[in-house]
This record gives structure tokens, sequence and C-alpha cells, in this order.
């Protein structure tokens, strides 16, 4: 007996601020360090030592919150997350349990029905733990180290409401998030480095019930492709454990990405194991409006507002406006173009195409590209003036993206001005018509194709230099003539 089950996800992200400091001493945040090198006896956790809370990483996440359409609230304070683990010196967190920085916000992601609302319950600050090195295999470890260099790295952690309904959903609402925080600059959001993470909580229902299903939090995917496929495992998984009469149980599951499959770590503790109380080191943290005005003054436009200004600034269809803001680098990339020529449309036409292309095929960021967006606009004059053809644009396109060389100094290096010279033309023109006598035929018995054929002669004698408007035409006077 099979039901209909609707699916309730609820998604908790932690994502690594990109200050410079830790969040309570001065210690480096730089990834990628000799082992313990970024430690002192604060982030190490020493007694007698005191946290002292960075001013920058509140900042990020009163902005983080802004950006998320959240409440800032005006008190909040931090609180001992208690627990023993090697990667933890101190044996508790400092974290923020019951008043935290932000609350009560929103994501709009786009769906199939339309655009959606997902609520934002909190976000709040919080200091990352250690790392831990194993060597040898899973399961014969010969020994396990520490590196204490990521111990009080700052943390925002934002909580969804289970507001998401699929695996999709979660999807699309990540990458929203990320496209948000990366925006406004607060994380660099790099999955590999770990400055991203995401834990899912997911549970069904019978359709039409009202109270939740028992959840299952997911967690260790490293993209979210990876969240997206653990989630539709763990709905079919819990659906087979109803439908075969018995009782989800909650508990923490692991992704394991080469399996396909979740698999059960460890019953789910209770927020009072954490023996949660107020961190006496610190003072409340008091946020008044001036504060929150001028993060709020310094808030870039956010991805969304920007895709609308591009459809209204430049007439842009939303979906060029769409790619074209997918990232504020690409976006400012297509708007210094613009600011040099006018034609919007074909500037995005380039960078969605060729531009875009190159980038995948070499693997650059955009701050990596050589060409300077002067450069492609100048490019694009050439071709009104008539001194290349759209066709060897490609080429000097290449050449500049691939060099940073100004397009009229490639056009002359490599031969590649347009040939416009109608005495020259005709001499080929005729050579191709003497050379091709059946498509000439085809041409007078007015098959259109056959004009293609006899134009696409000419460009390859001429590799491509052939002014095409030109050669159409005295291709046709000379055949109506013949
Ligand atoms: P916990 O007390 O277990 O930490 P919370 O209520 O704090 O649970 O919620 C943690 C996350 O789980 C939030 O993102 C929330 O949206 C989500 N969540 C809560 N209940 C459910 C449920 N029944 N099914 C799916 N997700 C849920
Ligand atoms: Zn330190
Ligand atoms: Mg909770």
């Amino acid at each position: 007996m099979s039901r209909e089950y609707e699916i309730v996800i609820g998604l908790e992200v932690h994502a690594q601020l990109a200050t410079e400091s830790k969040i309570f001493c001065n210690c480096s945040t730089q990834f990628g360090a000799e082992p313990n090198q970024h430690t002192c006896p604060i982030c190490l956790g020493l007694p007698g030592t005191l946290p002292v809370l960075n001013k920058k990483v509140v900042d990020y996440a009163i902005m983080a919150g802004l950006a998320l359409n959240c409440t800032i609230n005006g008190y909040s304070k931090f609180d001992r997350k208690n627990y023993f683990y090697p990667d933890l010196p101190k044996a508790y967190q400092i974290s923020q349990n019951d008043f935290p920085i932000c609350s009560d916000g929103f994501i709009e992601i786009d769906t199939e029905e339309g655009v959606k609302r997902i609520g934002i319950n909190r976000i709040h600050m919080e200091e990352d733990a250690g790392k831990l090195v194993h060597e040898g295999s899973i399961d014969q470890a010969t020994a396990s180290l520490v590196d204490y260099n990521r111990t009080g790295i700052p943390l925002i952690e934002i909580v969804s409401e289970p507001d998401i309904r699929t695996p999709a959903e979660a999807r699309a609402y990540l990458t929203q998030l990320k496209q948000i925080l990366e925006y406004i600059g607060v994380s660099d959001c790099n999955m590999e480095e770990g400055s991203l993470r995401c834990d899912a909580n997911v549970s069904i229902r019978p359709l039409g019930q009202k109270e939740f299903g028992t959840k299952t939090e997911l967690k260790n995917m490293n993209s979210f492709r990876a969240v997206e496929r653990a989630l539709e495992y763990e709905v079919e998984r819990q659906k087979k454990v109803l439908e075969e009469g018995g009782e989800v149980i909650q508990e923490t599951r692991t992704w394991d990405d080469s399996l396909n499959k979740t698999i059960s770590m460890r019953s789910k503790e209770e927020a009072a194991d954490y023996r949660y109380f107020p961190d006496p080191d610190l003072p409340p943290l008091q946020v008044d409006k001036e504060w929150v005005e001028r993060i709020l003054a310094s808030l870039p436009e956010l991805p969304r507002e920007k895709q609308e200004r591009f459809v209204r600034e430049y007439a842009l269809p939303e979906y060029d406006a769409g790619v074209l803001t997918d990232s504020r680098p690409l976006a400012d990339y297509f708007e210094a173009c613009v600011a040099e020529y006018s034609d919007a449309k074909a500037v995005s036409n380039w960078i969605m195409g060729d531009f875009l292309r190159l980038l995948r095929e070499e693997n650059l960021e955009i701050e990596e590209v050589k060409m300077a967006p002067a450069n492609l606009a100048r490019m694009l004059q050439l071709m009104d003036k008539g001194v290349i053809s759209s066709k060897i644009a490609k080429t000097v396109f290449e050449e500049m993206f691939k060099t940073g060389k100004d397009p009229e100094k490639i056009v002359e290096e490599k031969g590649l001005v347009q040939i416009s010279d109608a005495s020259q033309l005709e001499e080929i023109v005729l050579k191709v018509i003497e050379a091709n006598p059946s498509a000439v035929e085809d041409v007078k018995n007015g098959k259109d194709r056959a004009i293609g054929f006899l134009v696409g002669q000419v460009m390859k004698e001429t590799r491509g230099k052939a002014n095409p408007g030109m050669v159409n035409q005295i291709l046709k006077d000379k055949i109506n003539s013949l």
C-alpha cells in the first residue's frame, strides 16, 4: 500500500567569514598554512586567557542579515556549547544560543510555480573547531594529528525554516545563498576549502497530515549536487521505512558519495546535552541603530536587484541579465564593456558566448582575464567600421582573450583586415564561378542555398577575410549577367 508523502527540509549552513583575523584573537585566518602556525594562547584555549570579540565579525554578520532580509537584534549574547572532542581545546565552543544576532529573514528562489520565499529562522556567530588529520587507513589508523589553525575562525550559521519541499529547492536555496554571500563579500564560499558547509534536515509526512514527521540530519556533503542527492536518497529511505510499518528515528546520518547513500552516525544530541550557558568572559553584544545603518549604507547591490536593473537599464532579456549577474566580477566586466560600447545586447552576446566558453576552457577566474573590457569595445567598433568581419572577429576575440593584445594590433599582425576592395573580390568571385558550374546552375534555378555555398567558397579562398555583404552582391550580379 503506497501513500503520497510531502517532503519537509530545513538547512543549516555554516559560512566562514572573510576576516583577516580570528573571532576572539588576532591570529591569521589564512588558509593552507603549516599546521598549528596560526595559533596563540587564546585560540588554543589555555587557562587564564580571555576572548576579545573581533568587530569585523559583527559587521559581516549584520551585513549577511541585512542581505537576507533579517531583523538585526539590538541585544544578542554568546553562549558556551559544551562537548569534548580533541579538535576543541577548550571543551566548549563559543556560539550564540537563545539570542542570535539576526532572526526572521528569507531568501527568494525560483521554482516551477514561480518565486518562492524560504524563511530564515536565525543567523548566529560562532567559532570554528580545529581539524583532525588521520594517518593510515580508516579501519587501521596509525595516528591522529590535530591542527588548531582553524580553531577560532569566525563562522556564521544560517538556519532555514522547514519551508523547503524538494531536494531541487534545497539546491536552489543553497545556490542563491552562496551567490548573495559572495556578492556582499562576507565569505568566499569556497566549498573545497570548507568555507561553506551544509547540514540538511529532512522528514516526510503523509499528505494532509499537519504535524511534521521525525527528521534526520544529513552531514558531510561537499557540493550542492551532493546535498541534493543525499536528500533524494534519504527521502526514499524514509518512505521505505514507513511503508514497511517502521518508524523513522531521529539521528544524524553521513552521506557517502561513493556508495551513494546515507549511513547512520549517531542518535541526535538534544540541545540539553550541550549544557549551554552564557559565556561569562564576553559581555552581551549591543548593536545600536547607527551601527546597522552604517552597514546598510555599505551594502552593495544584490544579485536580484542587479538583474532587474540590467533588464531595465540595458533593455536586455531576463535570461541575459541572469547570466551576466551570476557573479559580481562578471557583471562588473559587462558594465565596463558597455561603458565603452553602448550596444549592450552585442556585448552580452560576446560575453555569454565566447567569453564564458574561453573562461571555462582555460579554467580562469574573471579577475585573471587579460583582455581589457575596452578592447572588446574596440573590437566591436572595428566590426562596425567593416575593418573585420564577424567571422574574423571570433579569431581576434580569442587572441585578445589569450594574450591581452589590442584588437588593432592583432588585426595588423595577422593580416586580418577585411577585403572590401571590389576589384580584388570580383577576381576571386569569377574564379569561384568558373570552378563551380553546377552550383551556379542551381543559383540560376532559384536554389538559394547554392549562393551560400558559393559565398563559402570565396571565404575559403580569402581565409575568411572577404567582406561577406559585398561578396553576396558581386556573386549575384555576376551570375545574373552570365
Ligand atoms: P534541533 O532542535 O534538532 O536543532 P531545530 O528546530 O533547531 O532542530 O531545527 C534545525 C533545522 O532543522 C532547521 O533548519 C529546521 O528548519 C529543520 N527542521 C526542523 N524540524 C524539521 C522537520 N520535522 N523536518 C525537516 N526539517 C526540520
Ligand atoms: Zn589565536
Ligand atoms: Mg537547533
